[in-house]
């Protein structure tokens, strides 16, 4: 299934993009948290809605939002999590190329989140260092705790999109990510979310990411240092991980800040992320937005 968060004239609903268009689920629940709360039940009902479906709204006629708005709490982020990254990010730095040893984990503020084709705000008085990074987006679909690489996979709802849009002045300027990786409108997601059931392998998808039509990241998830169940295993150990959690996983080498000469994101351009059998979102860099 591929769940989206949409707008209409009538309101904000959940459903399931189809062949035919999308399903109103809102008879199911009100919005994507309270689905994905609703667990294996609430994707059972959907498929149900689905089947007997005779209204189809068509994906024209809506604007997608981010497939969760507003987290219950922070989007989740690895870095330094592709090999070849690490050493782009650690040797533009003039620091000694080390692959990490424990998963690097910041978070992004909820302000953040923005739509999957929404605009990216620009302000060179704020960031002039604005920069790309594609990521596959894991959604926690149920509770846990020091949850076992083995059984991991059980806490997977699906999977989303992400591009972890990064200050980097600020990023370095404040030490610590939070700020630079927290702008508002610097974490697009979506366009939906892909259930689970739907992807084979995970660690099997080409990441992209392309800047006014240039490629600028190829890679593939099967070249992540900690995969899935390691970065839920790390992420849940002593913190119980919530349904509806965002864990970005973080992104393959090709970033601005590594580039020689750095390259970096100006208004009016279109940042293009997509992962493999997952989705495409499509962001303009606007000023002013
Ligand atoms: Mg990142």
């Amino acid at each position: 299934m591929k769940l989206v968060t949409f707008q209409t004239d009538h309101g904000i609903g959940v459903g399931a993009v189809g062949p035919k268009g999308i399903v109103d689920l809102s008879a199911i629940a009100p919005d994507m948290l309270s689905l994905i709360d609703l667990g294996a039940e609430g994707l059972s009902r959907a498929s149900a809605l689905i089947g007997a479906a005779d209204k189809f709204l068509d994906l024209t006629e809506v604007k997608l939002l981010a497939p969760i708005p507003t987290p219950r709490r922070n989007v989740m982020c690895l870095g330094l999590n592709y090999a070849e990254h690490a050493e782009e990010s650690l040797q533009a730095k003039g620091v000694k190329v080390a692959l990490p040893e424990y998963p690097m984990i910041f978070t992004k503020g909820t302000n953040s989140i923005n739509g999957p084709y929404d605009d990216i705000p620009f302000d060179a008085s704020i960031s002039e260092e604005i920069d790309w990074e594609v990521e596959l987006g894991v959604i926690v679909g149920r509770s846990g705790k020091n949850i076992a690489a083995g059984e991991a996979m059980d806490y997977v709802f699906g999977y989303t999109v992400v591009n972890d849009v990064s200050a980097r002045d600020l990023q370095w300027k404040h030490q610590q990510f939070f700020k630079g990786k927290s702008l508002d409108g610097c974490c697009p997601i979506g366009p939906w979310i892909v259930t689970a059931d739907e992807i084979a392998d995970p660690h099997e998808l080409d990441v992209s990411c392309r800047v006014n039509g240039v490629l600028k990241q190829n890679s593939n998830t099967r070249n992540m240092i900690f995969n899935i169940p390691e970065t839920i295993r790390h992420l849940s150990a002593g913190m119980t991980l919530l349904p509806g959690d965002i864990i970005a996983t973080g992104t393959p080498s090709g970033v601005g800040f590594a580039r020689k000469p750095p390259e970096f994101l100006k208004a009016g351009d279109l940042v293009e992320c997509e992962v493999e059998n997952v989705g495409k979102i499509s962001n303009r860099v606007v000023a002013g937005a």
